[in-house]
């Protein structure tokens, strides 16, 4: 007997069809011997409606603040959907309970939105569990020090199942989505997409860092952290498919790198279209610069991403980075009021129209060129790169946005990703 985790996304929740489904694939786990711990996100469309309602109401202005009201507002989404996946348990004859976030508790710091988890207290889960019962919590939701109940950021119950699974020791974690696996790059883009039966832990981390929403990047961390198998598989297969077969399906993140196995030197390609760019345009050349530019960004907190500073010319230059786009017009107002005035510089001008695309792979720390490749790769299809950032395992682009799909297809038929792995 062990204990498992199972994390169910939106689509795979997304009737109730579909969640009688989910039921009868959980009992047959739960059957099988297995102590179930069960994390559904919402159902498919419900958090986009529910923010929607919020937008119509007060539309998004510099200096407005209703986060706390969002998590409000979102996390019913989740505690809708887990009530009636106990609800469809309890109909398939398994003893069933349901929790919301602050019931367990999933305790997380203040930051509506895009909370962290801080600590899990599975008392109560684990006496049901105990008890014989298959016990569901709700997904990408936990409540702060003062009882205000948080969001984890979109994406957010990969997190909290991964959280789960880590706080209680489970024996795996299984992420049912409605692909069958990670693949080499997103499916919807590039048809001849792969899927990997592995991916490295790294690889991973990086491929949702760099906008494979496959997993949210916090889950991947978690992961990381606390050494919980983590496995993301199809829930779209026949509910009473064998359950060695189940277990042995999708993909496995893997912790140890196999010293026998040649790494491929590009495993996957990831893409944002999440990022907008900034350049602050005949900035002086001076010392401190970029700490006066990115300083006033980071006390506003907002994240920064690729940053590039060109060669100086008559003692001025100009400096690019990007940030998400929702912080776009918030960091371009600060800047005109701020940076602009005591900097000195000649403009700011920016560009949402862009996207960033990443090759990854553990096997670019032993191979030279394949970012030369990559260059080479984007020239021929006449893509302008408009900023490089490289690290050890990746090498992304930023491109205009209009390009995306093409440079994706371009650059998995170059690297051989649509050919099995020799
Ligand atoms: P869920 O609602 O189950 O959490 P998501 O929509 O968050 O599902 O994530 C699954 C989606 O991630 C897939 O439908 C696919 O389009 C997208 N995706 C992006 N990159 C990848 C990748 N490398 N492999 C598999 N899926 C990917
Ligand atoms: N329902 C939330 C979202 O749509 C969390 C999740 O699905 O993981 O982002
Ligand atoms: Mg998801």
């Amino acid at each position: 007997m062990a204990l498992i985790v199972h994390k169910y996304g939106g689509t795979s929740m997304g009737s109730t069809e579909r969640i009688r489904n989910v039921a009868k694939r959980v009992a047959k786990w739960a059957r099988a011997g297995h102590q179930m711990v069960v994390v559904p996100s919402a159902m498919s469309g419900e958090t986009n409606r529910l923010l929607g309602l919020a937008k119509e109401l007060a539309p998004p202005k510099p200096g407005d603040d209703h986060n706390r009201e969002l998590d409000m507002l979102a996390s019913t989404g989740e505690q809708a959907s887990s009530a009636l996946l106990a609800i469809a348990l309890q109909a398939e004859g398994m003893q069933a309970v349901s929790y919301a976030g602050w019931q367990v508790q999933v305790k997380t710091d203040s930051a509506f939105t895009k909370a962290r988890i801080e600590s899990i207290d599975d008392e109560r889960v684990r006496a049901d569990l105990d008890a014989g019962k298959v016990v569901v919590v709700t997904g990408f939701q936990g409540v702060d020090d003062a009882g205000n109940i948080t969001t984890l950021g979109r994406g957010g119950s990969d997190t909290s199942a991964v959280a789960i699974a880590a706080a209680m020791k489970a024996h795996e974690c299984l992420i049912y989505t409605d692909v069958d696996g990670v693949y080499t790059t997103d499916p919807r883009v590039e048809p001849d997409a792969r899927r990997l039966t592995t991916v490295s832990f790294e690889e991973m981390l990086e491929m949702a860092s760099l906008g494979s929403k496959v997993l949210q990047i916090r889950s991947v961390e978690f992961a990381g952290k606390y050494k919980v198998p983590l496995r993301v598989l199809s829930s779209f297969t026949p509910w009473d498919i064998d359950i060695k077969e189940e277990a042995r399906s999708g993909t496995l993140i893997t912790f140890e790198e196999d010293e026998n196995m040649e790494q491929a030197v590009v495993s996957g390609i990831a893409f944002n279209r999440d990022e907008a760019k900034i350049s602050v345009l005949g900035v002086p050349d001076k010392p401190g610069i970029a700490y006066h530019i990115l300083g006033a960004i980071a006390d506003a907190n907002i994240e920064v991403d690729v940053i590039i500073q060109n060669l100086s010319k008559d003692g001025r230059t100009d400096f690019s980075f990007t940030v998400h786009r929702n912080d776009y017009a918030k960091a371009v107002d600060l800047l005109k009021a701020k940076v602009l005035p005591t900097l000195g510089a000649a403009d700011i001008v920016g560009d949402t129209k862009i996207c960033k695309v990443s090759i990854v792979g553990i096997g670019m720390r032993s191979h030279v060129g394949v970012a030369s490749n990559m260059f080479r790769v984007l020239s021929e299809e006449g893509i302008n790169i408009q900023m490089i950032s490289t690290s050890e395992i990746k090498t992304s682009v930023v491109i205009d946005e209009k390009y995306m799909e093409l440079a994706v297809r371009a650059l998995h038929k170059a690297f051989d990703l649509d050919q099995p792995a020799a």
